[in-house]
């Protein structure tokens, strides 16, 4: 229980990795802010199992890819007593190759993934910096590290993250507030549910554990970087990927 009393917010927390890390985050005694876009039920049900674990859930529906969504967020994070804990989980692809790529496959993915989380961090930091403490965690890709042929506008958002938060850890680092990127590889969820069997099975001939990680096993390392334990550590990318990259 080393996050009791601990406001964590995580976006995209009705599904998926974002629900891992949400129970995960409830488990170690957090109150936790599970937002989501449309699942209202999924994030209930999220919320309901945090109840029960030990922490405390509370949903909050927002378009993180808007700027209203971002401060309608953070406000109610706000009204907890302050954000402690942010996760930038959120987020989509719409894959394509780049020749073929539209504007709007491009700015639906820079929003959702990069811009929200450049919002979000900067709308969160504000109350971190007046309390002296405060941890991000930004949900990043080995797309974004390795390139990935289809993902150009993913891999960009992703590879912006990176240095987004390096560059961020650099200037509040001094006011005790750590940043840090997990970067997993193909991990079970309706994103990669979502891509033709065939490449997945490509996919897992590659990866040295030979399968797809589980939610599951992105959301530990995500406490760890939000706990007392990784009180020395910002700046970083973990990457969880099975051994792909
Ligand atoms: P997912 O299963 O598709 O779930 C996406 C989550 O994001 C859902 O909770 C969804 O809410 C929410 N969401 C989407 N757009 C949103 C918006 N505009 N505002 C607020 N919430 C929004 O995704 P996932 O696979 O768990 O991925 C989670 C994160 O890990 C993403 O950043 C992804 O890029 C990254 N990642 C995933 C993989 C992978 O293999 N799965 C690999 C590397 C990195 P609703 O349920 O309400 O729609």
């Amino acid at each position: 229980m080393e996050l009791l009393k601990q406001v964590a917010v995580v976006t995209g927390a009705s599904r998926g990795i974002g629900r891992a890390i949400a129970l995960e985050l409830g488990r170690g005694g957090a109150t936790v802010v599970v937002n989501y876009l449309k699942n209202a039920e999924a994030a209930e049900q999220v919320a309901r199992e945090i109840d029960s674990s030990g922490g405390v859930g509370k949903i909050v529906q927002a378009d993180v890819s808007t700027l209203d969504g971002v401060s309608r967020l953070v406000a109610a994070a706000e009204e907890l007593g302050g954000i402690d804990i942010l996760v930038n989980n959120a987020g989509i692809t719409r894959d394509g190759l780049l020749l073929r790529m539209t504007d709007d496959q491009w700015s639906d993915v820079i929003d959702t993934n990069l811009t929200s989380t450049f919002r979000l961090c900067r709308s969160a930091t504000e109350g971190m910096l007046r309390r002296r403490k405060g941890c991000i965690v930004n949900l990043t890709s080995i797309s974004g590290i390795m390139g990935n042929a289809g993902q150009a506008n993913y891999a960009a958002a992703k590879a912006g993250i990176i240095a987004m938060s390096r560059s961020l850890a650099k200037e509040i680092g001094r006011r005790n507030i750590r940043v840090n990127c997990v970067a997993p590889g193909f991990i079970d969820t309706d994103m990669t549910q979502s891509l033709p069997s065939e490449l997945i099975d490509g996919v897992k001939q590659v990866i040295p554990m030979r399968r797809l990680g589980r939610p599951e096993e992105i959301a530990p390392i995500v406490r760890f970087l939000a706990g007392p334990g990784a009180s020395y550590i910002t700046g970083q990318t973990f990457v969880v990927d099975g051994g792909l990259s």
